[in-house]
C-alpha cells in the first residue's frame, strides 16, 4: 500500500490571498507559556513585564494550585519604566532570589513583554550575562512574548527558536519531532514511529534538560505545529532538513504526516499499513460521530492560532464542512503549502487582519460556525452566531489519530449547543 491522498483539481496554493494590515484582535505570545511550562519540567519562565502581563498569565492558566509554579512575572514598576531604576540590577537580584530558592530549575527563560520592549531592556545581553554566572547548572535563554511583536502561538515559536542555537551538534541520522505536544499525545506519536522501526526519534522541546536533542546535517525535522516558522529557519541554519507534509490533524492529516516520515526512513508499505490500520479506523469512526453535526455546515476562520489552514483542510475534507473564509496571521507556503494543496479552491484565504472589515464579511456570510478569539466570540454569540474559541484548539490535545474525534467534537459542540438553544427559544 501507499498513501494516496486525493488532491483537489484546484487547491489553494496559488489562490489569491487577501492581505489585511489593520487592527488585530489576538492574544500575545506570553500565552504560549501556559502550555510550554507544563511540557518543560525543569524550566522556569520569568516574564519581565507589567501587572497586566501577570494578570494575563494568571487568568489564562486558571487558578494556580501548584506549590511551585514554573512561571512568574518580574514586574517592572513605574520607576523602572521611567528609567529611574536600573532594571538590569533588579532583574539580576530577582533571578538570584529565584535560583537560590529553586535549585530544580535548569533552564531559565527571560521572556520579553511590551513594557520591557518599550524601555528597550536588552534581555539577550541579560541572558548571556546570567548564563555566564549560573552555568553549567542553569542555562538562561531569552525570547519575546510581547504583543507588539507576537500573536499567541508565536510565543512557542520564539521560545523554541531561541533554544536552537544552544542545541549540541550531532552527526547522527535522526528524526526530530518539533512542537510542544501534551505528553500523552507525544507518547502516541512516538509509539507509532517506533512500531514502524523509525529510530532514534528525539523531541524539541524535551521534557527535561538532560534529554535535550542535538541537531546537525543528518537531522530530519517533522514539525507538529504549523506556526513554527522561525524555529524551522533556525534548524535549517544548523543543517537540519524540514520534511514537507500536511500536519497531523484528523485521520488524513495524521496518515499523510506519518507517511512522509515513513518514506524518509525507508519504511515499507506493508509495515506502514500494519501499524496504522487500526488507529486509522478508530479515528475515522470517531470523526464520523461528529460529522453528523458538522456535515453541510459552513465555517469562517478569523486569524488567531496559525492552525487555521490545516483545520480548514480537516473540516472540509473529513467533516463535510464548507469553508467561507480562512483567515490566518501569516502564510508561509514552505510550511503550509502541502495543506493549501489539499484545501479545495473556494474559500477566501486572508492573511493578517483588519478586524472591522473582517467582521463585516463574517456578518454578511452568516456562517454556521465562526472560529475566533475570545474578544470577538462574545459579540458574535450575542448576534446569534455559533463560535469556537481558537485558543481552545491549542490548549486541548488534538493531534494524531486518537484525538481526531475530539478535534471534530470541539467544532461540533457549539453547533449542538446553538441548535439546543434555538429549540428552547422555539418552544418558549
Ligand atoms: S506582553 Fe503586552 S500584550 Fe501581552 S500581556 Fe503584557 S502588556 Fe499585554
Amino acid at each position: 500500500m501507499t498513501v494516496d491522498t486525493p488532491v483537489p483539481a484546484r487547491g489553494c496554493r496559488d489562490a489569491a490571498v487577501l492581505k489585511e494590515r489593520g487592527q488585530r484582535e489576538v492574544f500575545c505570545g506570553l500565552t504560549g507559556i501556559i502550555w510550554l511550562h507544563r511540557k518543560m519540567q525543569d524550566a522556569f519562565f520569568l516574564v519581565v513585564g507589567s501587572r497586566t502581563c501577570a494578570h494575563l498569565l494568571q487568568s489564562a492558566a486558571g487558578v494556580m494550585i501548584f506549590a511551585e509554579p514554573r512561571f512568574g512575572t518580574a514586574i517592572l514598576e513605574e520607576k523602572d519604566l521611567a528609567g529611574l531604576a536600573c532594571a538590569n540590577e533588579e532583574l539580576d537580584r530577582e533571578v538570584e532570589r529565584l535560583l537560590s530558592r529553586r535549585p530544580d530549575i535548569r533552564q531559565l527563560f527571560l521572556v520579553g513583554s511590551c513594557p520591557s520592549e518599550v524601555i528597550k531592556l536588552d534581555l539577550h545581553r541579560a541572558a548571556e550575562r546570567l548564563t555566564r554566572k549560573y552555568a553549567p547548572h542553569v542555562r538562561v535563554i531569552n525570547f519575546s512574548g510581547s504583543g507588539i511583536e507576537t500573536t499567541f502561538t508565536e510565543g512557542e515559536d520564539a521560545c523554541l527558536a531561541a533554544m536552537v542555537p544552544a542545541l549540541p551538534d550531532t552527526g547522527e541520522r535522526q528524526l526530530l519531532m518539533v512542537g510542544a505536544l501534551p505528553d500523552v499525545v507525544e507518547d502516541q506519536a512516538l509509539s507509532l514511529l517506533s512500531e514502524m522501526g523509525i529510530a532514534p526519534v528525539r523531541c524539541l522541546p524535551a521534557a527535561r534538560t538532560d534529554k535535550t536533542p542535538g541537531v546537525g546535517e543528518n537531522t530530519v525535522v517533522a514539525l507538529t505545529q504549523p506556526f513554527l516558522n522561525e524555529t524551522a529557519a533556525h534548524l535549517e541554519r544548523r543543517g537540519a532538513r524540514i520534511l514537507s507534509a500536511p500536519f497531523p490533524f484528523g485521520e488524513e492529516g495524521t496518515t499523510a504526516w506519518l507517511w512522509a516520515v515513513a518514506q524518509e526512513f525507508g519504511v515499507d508499505a506493508e509495515t506502514f499499513t500494519r501499524v496504522t490500520e487500526a488507529p486509522r479506523a478508530r479515528a475515522r469512526k470517531a470523526i464520523a460521530a461528529a460529522t453528523e453535526t458538522l456535515g453541510g455546515k459552513s465555517v469562517f476562520f478569523f486569524p488567531d492560532s496559525q492552525l487555521e489552514i490545516p483545520l480548514a483542510r480537516f473540516l472540509t475534507r473529513e467533516c463535510g464542512m464548507t469553508a467561507v473564509e480562512v483567515g490566518t496571521p501569516f502564510i508561509n507556503k514552505r510550511i503550509v503549502g502541502p495543506e493549501l494543496d489539499l484545501l479545495a479552491e473556494g474559500p477566501v484565504i486572508s492573511e493578517g487582519q483588519d478586524v472591522d472589515r473582517q467582521l463585516d464579511r463574517c456578518r454578511a456570510a452568516r456562517p454556521d460556525l465562526t472560529v475566533c478569539g475570545l474578544g470577538l466570540a462574545n459579540p458574535l454569540e450575542a448576534e446569534g452566531m455559533a463560535t469556537k474559541w481558537a485558543i481552545e484548539l491549542v490548549f486541548t490535545p488534538v493531534h494524531f489519530y486518537e484525538q481526531a474525534g475530539d478535534l471534530a467534537g470541539l467544532f461540533a459542540r457549539p453547533l449542538r449547543r446553538r441548535a439546543l438553544l434555538s429549540g428552547l427559544e422555539g418552544a418558549a
